[in-house]
């Protein structure tokens, strides 16, 4: 056994995030074993990652769901356990040393806070769990003298960007793409439907990600993301739109040096980073060939076209309840867009209104996080009805 040989337990592994870290594990088995797995409902996929990666323990959203995979496992050794108690002990079993976070949504907080209570190394991809209580995950993590690793490309190429520069650091420069719609009038924005919108132009993600992209909500949550993971005020992060996605991001130091990280557009680089720290791994990924690069570019955003970004500045700025506020309403609207019930531009319409009504709560704990989430999605499915 590798000295480096971490213990992994992977929130989420049937997700776009989930599959790709067990891709990175494929490649070092001799680094990395699987100790849990955990998915929502695709036990035909969750069935198959046991019997590779042949992990202790895994984790369905249901019991009649667990009972089936018992069922089709039968005499296999692995425990199957379910629900939001079942994600809380994965995140914390004492064989495990790294908690991959790879829920989509808030869903993810409650098992990412448990791994960051047990003292466990947090490879971070859920990134609603910082927006709606990074000022509590992070105080935890410091208190208990955890790592909370970024994921997310653009974090992980800051977090390697300040790796010997974090005091002298000015400015984030975080790039987006700008998403499919990024170069559409205002007036054809409202015609959107979600196959257009399932169509980014550089990533392959998860459904819900894929909308945030096209709306920029996604910017906005890596806006608070970004805030708390280093550190910084919001006059300090200033989004930087960059069609190609190849410069993960950027930062500005004291001296006006702009330190940026390059790479192709592939998740598994910023997944195997986070899962290699403080250590540099070999890949078979293919590299970045900069002559076969045209050009890159650069603009401002549009905050009048799409308007989630203010938005999330705004609940950033403010704190307390809000940004988990912003973010369960965001949730649902999602959610109710790509059922087809609301359009659009009704997603930044309904996360307005809700954080318009919402009364701000301070200095929230994690129970009155929980409760302003739950009130969100209760206010944004009657706003919507209306
Ligand atoms: P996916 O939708 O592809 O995967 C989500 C995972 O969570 C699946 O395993 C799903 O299970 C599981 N899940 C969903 N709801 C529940 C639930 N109620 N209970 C238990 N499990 C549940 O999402 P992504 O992988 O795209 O995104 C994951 C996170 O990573 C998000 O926070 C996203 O913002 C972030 N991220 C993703 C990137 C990407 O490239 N995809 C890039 C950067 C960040 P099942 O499918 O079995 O139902
Ligand atoms: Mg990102």
């Amino acid at each position: 056994m590798s000295k480096t040989m971490k213990k992994l337990a992977i929130l989420g592994s049937t997700g776009s995030i989930g599959r790709q870290t067990l891709e990175v594990i494929s490649e070092h088995p001799a680094e990395l074993e699987v100790v849990a797995l955990s998915a929502g409902s695709n036990i035909d996929l969750l069935e198959k990652q046991i019997r590779a990666y042949r992990p202790a323990v895994a984790v369905v959203m249901e019991p009649g769901l667990a009972e089936e995979l018992r069922r089709r496992l039968h005499g296999w050794p692995v425990e199957v356990w379910f629900g939001m108690e079942g994600l809380k002990k994965i995140a914390s079993l004492p064989e495990v040393d790294t908690v991959v976070s790879a829920l989509s949504g808030v869903i993810g907080l409650e098992p990412t806070w448990a791994a960051v209570r047990a003292g466990k190394v947090v490879a971070l991809a859920n990134k609603e769990t910082l927006v709606a209580a990074g000022e509590l995950v992070m105080r935890e993590a410091s208190n208990r003298g955890t790592k909370i690793l970024p994921v997310d490309s653009e974090h992980s190429a800051i977090f390697q960007c300040l790796r010997n520069e974090t005091a002298f650091l000015r400015k984030i420069l975080l790039t987006a793409s700008g998403g499919p719609f990024r170069t559409w009038p205002a007036e054809q924005l409202s015609s959107v439907t979600p196959a257009m919108a399932l169509r980014h132009p550089n990533w392959v993600m998860g459904k819900k990600i894929t909308i945030d992209s096209a709306t920029l909500m996604n910017k906005g949550l890596e806006v608070i993301e970004a805030r708390w993971l280093f550190g910084v005020d919001f006059d300090q992060i200033e989004v930087v739109i960059h069609p190609q996605s190849i410069i993960h991001s950027m930062v500005e130091l004291a001296d006006g040096a702009i330190l940026a990280h390059l790479g192709i557009p592939d998740m598994r680089i910023p997944i195997q980073y986070a899962l290699s720290y403080p250590e540099r791994w070999p890949n078979s990924l293919p590299r970045l060939e900069l002559a076969a690069l045209r050009q890159l570019t650069f603009h401002h955003p549009d905050y009048a076209r799409f308007p989630c970004l203010a938005l999330a500045y705004s609940a950033g700025r403010i704190g307390g309840t809000l940004p988990a506020v912003m973010n369960a309403a965001n949730e649902v609207a999602v959610e109710l867009f790509l059922s087809q019930k609301i359009g659009f531009l009704d997603i930044p319409r309904l996360v307005e209104e809700v954080m318009q009504k919402h009364t701000v709560h301070n200095s929230p704990d994690l129970e009155d996080i929980l409760a302003a989430d739950r009130w969100a999605r209760f206010w944004t499915y009657k706003l919507a009805s209306k």
